[in-house]
């Protein structure tokens, strides 16, 4: 068989395409035109199959960008969670949250446990499948945040800065409870939690029990304010065991000795 010529480019198509703004058609016009040729494709067909590159790559290309906005410390997502060992976090609810349909109904997630159990994991995949859901997503440590809000208030900027956060979908506080703040921080954040709540949709990973969240926010009211609004309307999944690291060690160690002679 012989393939057919490498279409002549018509005139004015790749600066149309520029001015336009079709990347992807412009890149993609010759192997798609070849093609169609090839399939006896009809015309609309052809069309209909150029148009969708486009709007699949713009859509790719949202996505990336709502990731990289979201400035998660590592990329981590749901398929290397292991649920095993886990009996606090149902794999079904988690990948229901991943649908981001809590975001329309503005609940929170808060993940609780020890360290090295996967709450920064998860929260980090959690986040990831909201922005593949093009949610705006922004990940913080709770230390980075106070620190943020601090900087804007110094600035005389804090209004602003919260009416920027308040865009976002999703905000992930990060390790909240591993450092306590001072009073500015406690209460930059305690506004910010009242500010978000039942408008927009936090996850929030701790240490801490609930009834040890005084510690962080120095003050059992302004504490007893935050669990309120924060966990009202929120699924709660609490990380147990060990740490998964220290855990995979062991396994790992225990599998040479087996293997050891003697
Ligand atoms: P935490 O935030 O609770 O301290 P991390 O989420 O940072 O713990 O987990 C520590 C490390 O162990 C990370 O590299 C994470 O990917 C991995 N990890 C923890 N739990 C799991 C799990 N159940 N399945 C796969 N990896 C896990
Ligand atoms: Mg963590």
């Amino acid at each position: 068989m012989t393939r057919p010529p490498t279409p002549a480019e018509p005139p004015h198509l790749e600066s149309d395409l520029r001015t336009l703004c079709l990347p992807t058609l412009r890149q993609q016009w010759r192997r798609l035109t070849e093609e169609a040729t090839r399939r006896h494709l009809p015309h609309a067909e052809y069309l209909a199959e150029l148009v969708h590159l486009e709007v699949v790559h713009r859509r790719e290309a949202r996505i990336a960008r709502r990731i990289q906005e979201a400035r998660f410390p590592v990329l981590k997502t749901l398929d290397t969670f292991d649920f095993s060992g886990q009996p606090g976090v149902q794999k079904d609810e988690v990948l229901e949250l991943a649908r981001a349909e809590f975001l329309a109904q503005k609940r929170n997630v808060v993940l609780i446990g020890g360290v090295g159990t996967g709450k920064t994991h998860l929260s980090i995949a959690i986040g990831i499948a909201c922005c593949q859901r093009e949610k705006r997503v922004r990940f913080f440590t709770a230390a980075d945040l106070a620190n943020h809000l601090h900087e804007a208030k110094a600035a005389g900027r804090l209004t602003r800065k919260l009416e920027q956060l308040a865009r976002f979908d999703l905000v992930v506080i990060d390790e909240l409870g591993y450092v306590p703040f001072d009073a500015t921080g406690a209460e930059l954040l305690f506004n910010f939690i009242a500010r978000v709540y039942e408008r927009r949709s936090l996850v929030v990973t701790t240490n801490l029990p609930f009834a040890r969240w005084s510690e962080v926010f120095r003050d059992p009211t302004a504490a007893a304010a935050v669990i309120d609004r924060v966990v009202h309307h929120a699924t709660i999944l609490k990380t147990e065991g060990e740490s998964y690291r220290l855990r995979a060690a062991q396994q790992k160690a225990r599998a040479r000795r087996k293997e050891a002679p003697g």
